[in-house]
């Protein structure tokens, strides 16, 4: 297979689909893990920077702050790094930040329900446009994922959806977009007094339940915990490197995290979903 070299980086030809490391020889996958929010639902586009702002709060009122700009950086490094985590882990880090710098640690749960109430305000404003119809589908998604759905089903590939949202809020909001139908029972999130909860876990679940091999299973996610882990096992991970505010081109920040957590592939988005299911397929490979 010919690819083409643009500014250092290599593409299938005619496409924006990023090869970092060419596919693992195997056989065809035959399941594909989704992460959510960034991959497929952007209805809670901006909670990074509602989280960002939350820890700033907390942090520049604690005794041995330092300046503004400083903790910004510290914050937005430490919400990236742990983007595809339970809420809870990164409120952890908050109370942890806060006594470090002498202020009075509350309990993570309570950051918790701070932001997931800002959040929440933010989400039902989107999911009550999405069911006024004030919204469509289409308008809420990564582009192109609603093809790359249906091109899966009628190819048979059975897809799991896993985020470090509660499966409940998860539940809902894919409901809302339509696309529940595509992931049936196979959709793993926290759950409150369930047991502890990590995507690691949720795809060594999927290869022991379907007797995988690691490379039989793709992953697709914008954060680098799921392809962290899906490299892990051999399984092939396609980083999505998703502008979430412009729904188009590459955000440069999340394509380098992915690269480094050992992504196979990067793109912006699904756009050109026919051609990166085709070419994980292996059915280039005769021309
Ligand atoms: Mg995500």
């Amino acid at each position: 297979m010919s690819l083409t070299s643009q500014n250092g980086r290599t593409y299938l030809p005619h496409t924006l689909i990023e090869i970092i490391s060419p596919r693992l020889p195997c056989a065809r996958p035959r399941h594909f893990l989704f992460d959510f929010d960034g991959t497929i639902s952007l209805i809670r586009e901006g909670w990074q920077q509602l989280m960002i702002e939350l820890m700033l709060e907390f942090l520049l009122a604690t005794p041995e702050a330092e300046d503004e700009q400083t903790l910004t950086r510290m914050i937005s490094d430490l919400v990236l790094h742990s983007t595809g985590r339970p809420t809870l882990d990164q409120m952890t880090f908050l109370a942890d930040e806060v006594a470090q710098r002498g202020g009075l640690r509350h309990d993570p749960h309570m950051y918790k329900r701070l932001f997931l109430d800002r959040l929440l305000a933010r989400v039902n404003e989107r999911l009550t446009a999405l069911r006024r119809g004030q919204f469509e589908p289409a308008d809420l998604v990564v582009p192109g994922v609603l093809e790359l759905l249906a091109e899966l089903k009628r190819r048979k590939i059975i897809c799991h959806l896993a985020s470090g949202t509660e499966k409940e809020a998860v539940l809902e909001e894919i409901t809302a977009l339509g696309l529940a139908d595509y992931f049936e029972d196979r959709i793993y999130g926290p759950q409150d007094g369930g047991p502890v909860f990590s995507k690691k876990v949720v795809i060594e679940g999927i290869l022991e339940t379907y007797g995988l091999a690691g490379c039989e299973l793709v992953s697709c996610g914008d954060g680098k915990v799921e392809i962290e882990y899906t490299a892990q096992v051999g399984g092939i991970g396609v980083g999505v490197a998703s502008n979430e505010v412009e729904r188009q081109g590459i955000n440069e920040i999340k394509r380098q995290q992915l690269i480094l957590a050992g992504a196979n592939l990067i793109i912006p988005d699904f756009r050109e979903g026919e051609v990166l299911v085709s070419y994980l397929m292996g059915e280039d490979e005769a021309k």
